[in-house]
């Protein structure tokens, strides 16, 4: 009895020779499997991107909801429904990431970055660094969080401002 050879995709052994091993590697099983692992380090965007490069939808996969090629079918497994609620989903992730990056820390090194750049211009005379190459400070948000918008009375100073600035009031004299 010789060594024996242990895929891991397929967690299956088989006799170690050339020809058993060739014969394996090329079978669908073991091609699915292995797909089927590397797929799951990929992004959604790419899962979707995957998809939408395939022709059409899948018949077989259509009228009975399965496929005998699995994830190694040439047509799409996936309704053209379902592609609009996965477009949705990467659209709000990426909306949320947004959200979190919008930290107090993130700002201040924004800050700070504008600052040094800032030294920097004044140190070369302005020649050198372009004031427009700065990236800009994200402005502050003025949308409500949800938890707020619940609450019938806001006190002014936790009220958004107006889209277009608050009025400027007339400077008036006093005495
Ligand atoms: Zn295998
Ligand atoms: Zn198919």
């Amino acid at each position: 009895m010789g060594r024996r050879y242990y895929c891991e995709f397929c967690d299956r052994a088989f006799l170690d020779n050339l020809n058993a091993r060739k014969k394996h590697v090329v079978s669908s099983t073991h091609q699915q499997l292995r797909k089927a692992y590397y797929d799951k380090f990929k992004t959604k965007q790419q899962k979707l991107n995957d998809e939408l490069a395939k022709p059409r939808i899948c018949k077989y996969y259509q009228n009975s909801g399965n496929c005998q090629f699995g994830s190694s079918c040439r047509y799409r497994h996936i309704s053209d429904v379902e592609i609009e609620r996965i477009k949705k989903e990467i659209n709000e992730e990426s909306k949320k990431d947004e959200m979190s990056n919008r930290t107090v820390k993130n700002w201040l090194s924004l800050n700070k970055q504008k600052q040094i750049s800032k030294e920097k211009l004044e140190k070369t005379g302005g020649a050198a660094v372009s004031e427009r190459k700065i990236p800009d400070i994200p402005q502050t948000s003025t949308v409500l969080p949800d938890s707020l918008k619940q609450l019938p009375f806001l006190p002014l100073s936790m009220q958004p401002p107006p889209e277009d600035g608050w009025p400027r009031l007339n400077e008036v004299e006093w005495g």
